[in-house]
């Protein structure tokens, strides 16, 4: 057998060391301590918050005391040069709970948001009051969707206003179901400053803690995800200093600019942008799917029909062995769009949005099956797996829906403007 490594011809360097599948010894330990916070704390409580609909704040102070909520914990998984822990973490979090979960990572959107657009004193002054302290911790939320506009984010409507004399901008409008709206401490608003230039025209800015003008509208009783808080967010002449423009105005005024003068757009930028976060999001949906195959696997090993446990029926077999394979495949493009963020590589085909979709998409098929295999014990709240199917199903809808996902690969791929 032939024992000969790749080696490439144009730099004749064995190229074996670029590349591995193997996690080192700091991912396989921060997963394992995530995984161990899912099992003992997170799952035992899941069935509770799902039924009392609201955040799970003793939690969330849980995961305060061990460092896995707050700046420190989140900027020690974006760390790892490889970008595979954030996505190692939100599997097992996910995997624990997806509505508690969701109530504690919903805050790394918005921090997202000020990490891409922000200034270092920005960053500086707003990421650690997103998180709050350890003895008062707190919720961000990032509130982009507006009831007409929700796909369509360059249809926005809420405003946001430059009053000279002050330097402060004056906000109004509506978002519509922002995760942690109205109980965030820090809440990052897109606003039109020109809605003639439809997105170009958009900026983003940070609502400081109990800043008035800014208040919580109905909060959304939902499907799934039920830990987490979802509501609209009213901006009533919402008054806020000019320093809380992310990236500062001299720089929103050369896009502008830009922009009105028709200059092409850094449309490449922006997708870069979606597709270095959409991978985390996948890795929740694999986080949900996973815990529905293991669920299941166990239960048909147990479960016996026929005189003959149902996992011996290739029918119950195959579709775990499905189930498997397909959570592994969705996993292994989480990773490598991951990996392609961090190490700054090209979407070119679109790979961010390919990992979400394919996720969501497994995330729902997945948990479905699950509770095919577990029979009329699936379909009852005596069992888990109905609440993972019921969570799983945001997966094709937020951060971008399947369907947009789709049209996102499509454009990639050919260089046109798929409607
Ligand atoms: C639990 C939850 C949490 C959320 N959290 C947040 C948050 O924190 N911040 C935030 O800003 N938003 C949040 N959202 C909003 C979410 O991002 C939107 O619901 C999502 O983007 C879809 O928008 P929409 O609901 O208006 O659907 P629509 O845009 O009205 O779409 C309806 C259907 O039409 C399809 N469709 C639309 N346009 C096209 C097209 N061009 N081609 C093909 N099909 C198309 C869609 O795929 C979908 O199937 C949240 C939503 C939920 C339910």
């Amino acid at each position: 057998m032939s024992t000969v490594a790749p080696y490439s011809e144009s730099t004749g360097e064995n190229q074996q060391a670029g590349f591995s599948l193997e996690l080192n010894q700091d991912q396989r330990d921060i997963r394992e301590w995530a995984h161990g916070f899912a099992k003992d704390v997170i799952r035992p409580a899941a069935a509770e918050w799902d039924e009392r609909e609201e955040t799970p704040w003793p939690i969330i102070q849980e995961a305060v005391k061990i460092g896995l909520y707050g700046f420190e914990g989140l900027g020690q998984f974006h760390a790892d040069v490889t970008g595979l822990t954030m996505a190692l973490v939100n599997e097992e979090l996910f995997w624990g709970d997806a509505g508690i979960a969701m109530a504690m990572m919903g805050t790394a959107l918005p921090v997202a948001a000020i990490v891409g657009a922000g200034t270092p004193e920005q960053m500086g002054e707003w990421i650690p009051q997103c998180f709050g302290t350890i003895d008062d911790p707190k919720v961000a939320s990032f509130c982009v969707s507006e009831p007409d506009a929700g796909s369509d984010v360059s249809a926005l409507r809420t405003t946001a206003r430059y009053d000279e004399a002050k330097d402060d901008w004056v906000l109004n409008g509506q978002k519509a179901w922002a995760t942690n709206g109205g109980i965030a401490a820090v809440h990052v608003i897109v606003a039109t400053v020109d809605r003639e230039l439809g997105s170009r025209g958009q900026a983003a800015f940070i609502i400081p803690p109990g800043t008035p003008g800014l208040t919580m509208g109905a909060k959304v009783r939902k499907h799934g995800l039920r830990a987490s808080h979802t509501a609209d967010v009213f901006l009533d002449d919402c008054r806020i200093p000019g320093r809380c423009l992310l990236g500062g105005k001299e720089k929103l005024d050369a896009k502008l600019a830009r922009a009105r003068e028709g200059t092409r757009s850094n449309s490449q930028a922006a997708m870069q942008t979606f597709e270095v976060t959409r991978p985390t999001v996948g890795a929740q949906a694999i986080g949900i799917a996973r815990a529905a195959y293991e669920y299941a696997l166990d239960y048909a090993r147990e479960r016996r029909q026929f005189g003959r446990a149902i996992i011996e029926n290739q029918a119950i077999a195959f579709a775990l062995a499905d189930m498997k394979m397909e959570i592994d495949c969705a996993r292994l493009l989480v990773w490598r769009a991951s990996w392609m963020g961090r190490t700054g590589q090209r979407f070119t085909a679109a790979e961010g949005s390919m990992s979400k979709l394919k996720a969501g998409e497994v995330a729902v098929w997945a948990t479905e099956r699950a509770m095919q295999i577990l029979g009329g014990n699936g379909y009852t709240r005596e069992f888990p797996v109905e609440r993972w199917h019921r969570d799983a199903k945001i997966y094709t809808i937020f951060e971008g829906t399947s369907e947009i996902q789709r049209l996102v690969i499509a454009r990639a791929i050919s260089g046109l403007q798929i409607q």
